[in-house]
């Protein structure tokens, strides 16, 4: 049995990845990345998510009566 390693490609840059360790769980998946410049560059532009939208809960149990 011969294991091909097929070359992974930086998601940012698409240059091959020789380096593992700079991988980003997504809920897209697992991406990889070259280096760690673009692993950040990546989370800064596709991983922006301001946790606002979660604490939107407003608990109002007012006995108006
Ligand atoms: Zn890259």
């Amino acid at each position: 049995m011969v294991v091909v390693k097929y070359p992974v490609k930086c998601v940012l840059c698409e240059q091959p990845v020789e380096i593992e360790g700079f991988s980003t769980d997504t809920p897209q998946g697992r991406l990889a990345f070259c280096c760690a410049g673009c692993q950040s560059i990546y989370q800064l532009i596709y991983m922006n998510k301001p946790k606002a939208e979660t604490e939107h809960k407003t608990i109002n149990k007012k006995e108006d009566n």
